[in-house]
């Protein structure tokens, strides 16, 4: 393999423009090699409308990014690994559980590396939550996490269709922090999804979960809200209480701000990604997608007033 290692991104919309572009160019260990988008376009290198015609041209390419909506993806992951490449994902990792646990199985077969990302994973309190978490007793914890669907996802109806995951979209973000930092397992026991009229995803939900079968685990997701938004993660524990806001970006224990960490999520996962592609190695944590899918699969369904961008 080359290095830095060539990497072709794929789906130029909102994040590979505002976070992939930007953090690839300041990744010492990869080159922006190629783009691959039908619309879309990145300046200065070779340009693509789809992942086969990328294939065909022979254009030296060791990994692709994908940041095209989940429904879809899983295709183009399989050509990409097929064709050779290392894979990494935006999250969430896919539009179903099965056609990642067949990327998984394909990557291992092909000896590539799959990289199922959780951006805010990477957020600059995160890591020191986990750390103090540790060795905590978890007594409760609630998550809100509301944010303008119109500011962060501009016309982007894909959002609200089956498969597009609805409100989970950033929900699934504080799913990813939550199962990373909780020392013990989550899982869903009760869920109530709101649906626009004639949309095939939620806007809001609400979820009712269990830590290790006995601390309660609240979350309260909505893509309705507009003023100042909510990404906040509230874990009360037998000795203190630990607060994530901004997304996981600023940490408070018993209300007294902690010194922040990081190079900034989407550096440290491009990082990350260079790591796993030089140890051979694959990461994969399906968590944040198993409790969203065991959300619909339990969730009280309920609609609510049409939705327009
Ligand atoms: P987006 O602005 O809609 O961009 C996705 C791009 O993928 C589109 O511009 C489109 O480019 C391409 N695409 C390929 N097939 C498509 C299809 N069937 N429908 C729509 N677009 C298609 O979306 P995004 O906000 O960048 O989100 C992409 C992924 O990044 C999602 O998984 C999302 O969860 C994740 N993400 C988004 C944010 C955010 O704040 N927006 C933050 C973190 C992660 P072409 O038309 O050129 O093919």
């Amino acid at each position: 393999m080359s290095h830095p290692f060539k990497l072709a991104l794929v789906g130029i919309g909102k994040i590979a423009r505002d976070q992939h572009l930007p953090a690839i160019a300041g990744e010492a260990g990869i080159e922006l090699a190629a783009a691959v988008s039908r619309n879309g376009r990145v300046d200065h290198v070779p340009n693509f409308t789809d992942i086969a015609a990328l294939i065909e041209s022979g254009l030296a390419i060791d990994a692709v990014s994908l940041c095209t909506p989940p429904v879809g993806r899983h295709k183009i992951a399989a050509q990409a690994l097929a064709a050779g490449f290392h894979v990494m994902l935006e999250k969430p990792p896919g539009a179903t559980l099965a056609e990642v646990h067949q990327l998984q199985a394909q990557a291992v077969a092909a000896g590539r590396s799959l990289f199922a990302t959780w951006h805010s994973r990477h957020a600059a309190g995160v890591a020191a939550a986990a750390m103090w978490l540790a060795d905590k007793r978890i007594t409760r914890a609630s998550i809100v996490w509301r944010e303008d669907i119109r500011v962060w996802h501009p016309g982007q109806e894909w959002i609200l269709e089956a498969g597009g995951l609805g409100v989970f979209d950033p929900g699934i973000n504080a799913l990813s922090i939550v199962t990373a930092i909780l020392p013990g397992a989550l899982r869903i026991e009760k869920a109530k999804l709101v649906f626009p009229e004639g949309r095939g995803a939620p806007i809001a939900a609400e979820l009712a979960m269990v830590h290790d079968d006995t601390a309660p685990v609240m979350a309260d997701f909505d893509f309705r809200q507009t003023g100042p938004q909510s990404w906040d993660i509230t874990i009360e524990t037998d000795q203190g209480t630990l607060m994530l806001t901004e997304g996981g970006a600023r940490l408070w224990i018993d209300g007294v701000e902690q010194a922040a960490q990081g190079i900034g999520e989407y550096p440290a996962l491009y990082r990350r990604f260079a790591e796993l592609v030089a140890a051979g190695q694959s990461d994969c944590d399906l968590r944040p997608l198993t409790l969203v899918a065991d959300a619909f699969l339990l969730g009280e369904r309920t609609e609510t007033d049409p939705f327009a961008f």
